[in-house]
């Protein structure tokens, strides 16, 4: 999909407010609160018809309210004891199994933590292939999100963005053909340079999974491979879609990153980064102040973020939450029929929860909050996206 907007013009600006400014003297705390409160029921009323983008809004972790008056800092690892010992590790280690177990690993095989959301996964996972394949390309797709040419740059890594096929997943083939044009270009004592792939699990904006067997084979033209899947979207889809796409760690992923706030729902950006146990050091303490080890990226890290996330997770588990990507996808397919209906020429990859349609009036755009690329408008039916808000799009579309 070409983006037509390219290069793309200066955003425009959120105004400043000069009744927030944080002025000399300090401020009543009631008028201050109560506004907050407004803030928050403004925005919950407003959810409803946020159909753009893949964060689910459903949900409500008011009842862990108290967990807001005290610091909790997971230091270091989620396996580590640290100094401070105010955390919330024992969460974030259910979290991680959980997660492991779904991207078809087993837990006592698994490294991983929460993390600040999608990107930091991916730094991390680039970060370790790095490690492993120093002199390897990062290939990735043009459907790839940009966080990804953003880690690899940070990380001194070369990137070659491969073209899409039209369902937005990358071409084995073209991967095939330039892996081995690298190999022939730097024989490496004939092992080949390697391999770093970043396979998107539920691209940004089809909703396409990569084929992760698939291009671990065609990757291996240029020697060792490393596949970090960025399932920042689509990882607990394609874990319980029907049709079963290969992008775990059983199908050859090294590593996968995935967001807590997005098909998950969390009040805070948040995530979590998991990876082969045999591709990390050993833990050593990092230091005596902290007396923790850390192969995280940071050193203090949420311990909000965990109990969230656990909760979130605890009260479904692997069959409950199954059951939720169920509902969604049968939203996604209600939606393209409807759309269909609506004669604006909906497109809807398999077991996608992304639908796009042709680009809608402004007004429906900032409506329904659709996101917009070139002639294409999508939405996303995470978790709050509900049958009537489709039929009222619906009806809106077909508004002359
Ligand atoms: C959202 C997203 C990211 C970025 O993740 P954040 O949690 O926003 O940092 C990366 N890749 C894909 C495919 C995404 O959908």
């Amino acid at each position: 999909m070409t983006d037509t907007l390219a290069p793309h013009p200066a955003p425009e600006r959120v105004p400043d407010t000069p009744e927030l400014h944080i002025g000399a003297l300090p401020s009543a705390p009631e008028a201050d609160t109560t506004r907050l409160l407004d803030l928050a029921s403004a925005l919950r009323g407003e959810a409803p018809r946020v159909l753009g983008f893949p964060g689910n809004l459903a949900f409500d972790f008011s009842d862990l309210g108290p967990t807001l008056s005290i610091l909790t800092n997971n230091v270091g690892d989620p396996a580590s004891t640290d100094a401070s010992g105010i955390h919330t590790k024992p969460y974030e280690q259910a979290v991680v199994r959980f997660l492991a177990e779904m991207a078809g690993a087993h837990p006592d095989d698994t490294y991983g933590y929460v993390t600040t959301g999608g990107t930091e996964g991916i730094l991390f996972g680039l970060a370790t292939a790095r490690r492993h394949l120093p002199h390897a390309t990062v290939y990735t797709s043009d459907q790839a999100h940009y966080s990804v040419a953003r880690a690899a740059k940070l990380l001194g890594q070369q990137v070659v963005t491969l073209p899409s096929n039209r369902d937005g997943t990358l071409d084995p083939d073209s991967l095939r053909v330039t892996a081995f044009l690298h190999r022939r270009l730097r024989p490496h004592a004939g092992r080949g340079p390697g391999a770093i792939v970043v396979a998107t699990i539920g691209t940004t904006m089809r909703g396409a999974y990569d084929d992760v067997t698939a291009l671990r084979t065609a990757a291996s033209a240029a020697g060792e491979v490393y596949i970090h899947a960025d399932a920042a979207s689509g990882g607990p889809i394609a874990a319980h879609a029907p049709s079963r796409p290969r992008w775990n760690f059983q199908h050859g992923s090294d590593s996968i990153s995935i967001s807590g706030h997005k098909i998950i729902g969390s009040p805070v950006p948040c995530g979590v980064v998991l990876t082969r146990k045999d591709l990390v050091d050993e833990p050593v303490i990092a230091s005596e102040y902290t007396m923790a080890s850390a192969r995280t990226l940071g050193c203090s890290r949420s311990g909000l973020a965990p109990l969230l996330l656990w909760s979130a997770l605890r009260r479904m588990g692997h069959a409950g939450l199954g059951a939720h990507i169920t509902r969604c996808l049968e939203t996604a397919q209600y939606a393209a029929d409807q759309l269909t209906r609506a004669g604006v020429h909906p497109m809807r990859t398999t077991d996608s929860l992304t639908v796009t349609f042709d680009r809608p009036a402004d007004w429906i755009i900032r409506k329904w909050h659709l996101a917009i690329q070139g002639h294409t408008a999508h939405l996303v039916t995470v978790g709050h996206v509900t049958r009537s808000a489709i039929d009222e799009l619906c009806r809106d579309l077909r508004i002359p």
